[in-house]
């Protein structure tokens, strides 16, 4: 591998070192001694500096027309694509995900750069009819100002893009703080935005402990709006600071994602979706299947057939053509899961499959683990309470489509949610009970398109939606006009 790069800030339209001159590394969790690339580790002064430049450039920003916005979003997006494969390559060092999962959401960060970018070009208001035949009435929308963006590692790319394309669209300007894990792909990102020419101090980069920069923006008085994306017991501090401070914010976090298996399903889509939704990007996705409810009447085929096809997975490097599961993102997370895998055991599930870590003399020193797979799982094990962001599935057999809701609702989380069966009546009935933001019948838990809500109940979330024509909720404050004739 080449010298690992070093990274700057990105502020005022300038790359910069941070104030304390000092690093952090990215590693590759594939080959735990191999430097990504470094990044900085910036101070209280540093953000203030990112802050008061995206706030500046607001001024002018929020003028553009929308049409005006978009054809910069529409630049960024032919730069990032032409880049496709230099920035999922990135990725895939960076996190781990295979290269074919990297490339797939790279273009997906494309699509949401050009959807948005359309979106300046359409409807911002409504016109309400007055009770007063001698007034207009009207609504239109106005940009919240500097928006602080905060992201996870685990979608470097698609997340901060999501973000960041609804905020400029609507005259917002920006600073973004990307994981530290992440950090380096989130700098690949942000070249195409500065590639692409924006005004200076329209999008700003910053990065640091999520303690100092990322708590930095969710206290700092001249950030309007904090959109968060990561854990939430972060998230649940994150939104207290910015009501504190009367600011706006919007929080997308944990899952434990239920699958539900009727005696009447497709038992080999059932085992494919529960496999793709469960494993790939190691389970490490918000929407990642971790518990299969499966009817007591196809469960032991059921298990039979999950267990035939994850034994046949190839965990491995990301960048290699056979891999299908990728390492764990960091030893961190990797001991998490291990530590989780543990205690299902002693809280007495049973281990069917997998949960191994892979090391010396198998996989080198990356963070792989072998997907896992438990059994005699009870709904009150932290392996079915918890979140473990990792490749582990929980089954849970029960008896008939009221108890599987039951069970599936029986979290605190409530994102996305699916079931398979070929019963209209009993697809409705899941419509209609699941606590979930995402609803998927015959599908995967994992995966939603761009264009549509995206966002969960209950502790998953702040209740508000993100993507599609939802985010610009977020975004923008609606104003209510009365013209009186
Ligand atoms: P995380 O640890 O909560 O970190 C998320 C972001 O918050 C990172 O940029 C982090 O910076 C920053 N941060 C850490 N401490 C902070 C603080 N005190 N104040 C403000 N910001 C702080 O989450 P993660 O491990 O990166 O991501 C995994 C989590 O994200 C999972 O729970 C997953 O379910 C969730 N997720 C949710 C969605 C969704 O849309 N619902 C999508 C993807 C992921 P550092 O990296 O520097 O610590």
């Amino acid at each position: 591998m080449s010298e690992a790069v070093t990274f700057s800030n990105y502020i005022n339209g300038e790359w910069v070192q941070g104030a304390s001159g000092e690093v952090g590394e990215s590693v590759n969790p594939a080959r735990a001694k191999e430097v990504v690339g470094r990044f900085q580790k910036s101070t209280a002064e540093d953000l203030n500096q990112a802050v008061q430049s995206a706030a500046t450039a607001q001024k002018k920003w929020r003028k553009l027309t929308g049409a005006a916005r978009g054809a910069y979003l529409y630049k960024v997006a032919d730069i990032l694509e032409a880049r496709t494969d230099e920035v999922a390559e990135v990725m895939t060092k960076e996190m781990g995900k295979t290269l074919p999962e990297a490339k797939g959401e790279t273009a997906r960060g494309v699509a949401i750069l050009r959807y948005y970018a359309g979106e300046g070009m359409r409807k911002v208001g409504d016109v309400i009819p007055s009770t007063d035949a001698e007034a207009f009435m009207f609504t239109t929308r106005k940009a919240l100002g500097v928006v602080g963006v905060i992201t996870p590692w685990n979608f470097p790319v698609a997340i901060p893009i999501w973000k960041m394309a609804p905020a400029l669209i609507y005259g917002n300007t920006v600073v973004l703080k990307p994981a530290s894990e992440a950090s380096i792909t989130a700098a690949k990102v942000v070249e195409c935005f500065a590639e692409a020419g924006f005004p200076e101090g329209v999008v700003n980069y910053i990065t640091g402990s999520g303690s100092i920069i990322g708590q930095g923006l969710a206290d700092h008085e001249q950030v309007d709006g904090v959109t968060f994306t990561g854990s939430d017991g972060v998230g649940q501090q994150v939104g207290q600071a910015v009501l504190a401070r009367g600011g706006k914010y919007q929080l997308e976090m944990g899952g434990k994602n239920p699958v539900i298996v009727a005696d009447d399903a497709d038992l080999d889509l059932a085992v494919d979706a529960t496999i793709s939704g469960g494993l790939k990007s190691t389970g490490q996705k918000c929407t990642a299947t971790s518990r299969v409810i499966v009817d007591q009447a196809v469960y032991e085929t059921f298990k039979e057939k999950l267990v035939a096809k994850v034994s046949e997975l190839k965990v491995g490097d990301g960048l290699d053509s056979d891999t299908w599961m990728g390492p764990s993102v960091s030893k961190g997370q990797l001991d998490t899961v291990l530590s989780y895998i543990e205690k299902g055991k002693e809280e007495g599930a049973n281990l069917l499959f997998g949960g191994r870590r892979l090391e010396d003399g198998e996989l080198g020193d990356g963070y792989y683990v072998e997907p896992a797979i438990f059994d005699g799982v009870d709904t009150k094990m932290s392996i079915a309470q918890e979140e473990i962001f990792g490749p582990v599935l929980a089954l849970i057999k029960v008896d008939g489509l009221e108890q599987a809701i039951e069970v599936a609702n029986d979290t605190k989380f409530g994102l996305s949610a699916s079931i398979f069966t070929t019963n209209i009546a009993r697809m409705m009935t899941f419509i209609e009970d699941i606590d979930a933001g995402l609803v998927r019948i015959n599908a995967e838990s994992a995966g939603v398109e761009l264009q549509a809500p995206f966002g969960g109940m209950k502790q998953s979330s702040s209740h508000s939606r993100e993507q599609g024509t939802a985010a610009i909720e977020f975004f923008t404050e609606v104003k209510t006009v009365f013209i009186k004739g």
